[in-house]
């Protein structure tokens, strides 16, 4: 069994170079954002001021999800409904962010997480996987670019979409959500002390791709057999 944890701050390109793995490894890809994004959007629907601690905490007793795999994708089902397709606006990118720096959300989320990875090949990303919930993990990756290129890779993706998108916006959205994750007393957004730190400004999905499958190819010697 191995584990392979892949950290960064948002729109470094985790989850693409995550779901390229588990395919080229045939292993499971967990995706932990889309965790917190769950969360995230329970608290949006109740209506619950971000900054009110207390509330979200009360708020988890209403809160069951599960996590279901079809064909391989990872869905979250929040109370019964599959929620995975509004998880991933803008709104609730933020929400997940403020709700991700409650210790009992984060403490919520940590058995759901490593029971996949007791039970399976995990390729798994989030922001303390190296740090707090697989310390022991075989490869930690921390993915990384600058804001810029990240701002710029939202902004086109969105475009792409057909979705009306702000650079200037993005941009500052995406450096606000590093200052929430990176300064969160409870597990902050940092490299673990055995992390390979993977810097992708100047690189595409393919060049990244690549470079991750070298550092987990010269930790895991199962994945050369
Ligand atoms: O990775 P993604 O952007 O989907 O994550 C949404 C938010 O959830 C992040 O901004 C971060 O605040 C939080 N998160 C976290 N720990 C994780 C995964 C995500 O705090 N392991």
């Amino acid at each position: 069994m191995y584990q392979i944890a892949v950290d960064g701050p948002s729109g470094a390109g985790k989850s693409t170079v995550a779901k390229m793995i588990a395919e080229e490894l045939d292993c499971v890809y967990v995706d932990t954002g889309a965790m917190y994004r769950t969360i995230g959007l329970y608290a949006s629907r109740n209506g619950i001021d971000k900054t009110d601690t207390e509330a979200i905490c009360r708020m988890l007793d209403g809160i069951s999800f599960e996590i279901r795999y079809y064909d391989g994708v990872q869905h979250m089902i929040l109370n019964g409904e599959d929620v995975t397709g509004l998880i991933r606006t803008q709104e609730i990118s933020m929400y997940a962010s403020a709700v991700s720096s409650v210790p009992e959300v984060r403490e919520f989320l940590i058995m759901p997480q490593r029971k996949f990875a007791e039970e399976n090949n995990v390729v798994m990303d989030g922001r303390d996987i190296g740090t707090v919930i697989l310390p022991e993990a075989d490869v930690k990756i921390f993915l990384t670019s600058s804001p810029e290129a990240r701002a710029r890779r939202r902004y086109i993706e969105l475009l792409s979409k057909g979705q009306e998108a702000d650079y200037d916006t993005i941009l500052a959205q995406t450096i606000e959500r590093d200052l929430n994750d990176s300064t969160r007393a409870v597990a902050p957004l940092k490299p673990a002390e055995d992390a390979v730190t993977l810097d992708n400004t100047e690189l595409d999905i393919q060049q990244t791709f690549d470079a991750a499958l070298e550092i987990i190819k010269s930790k895991v010697p199962e994945v050369n057999a």
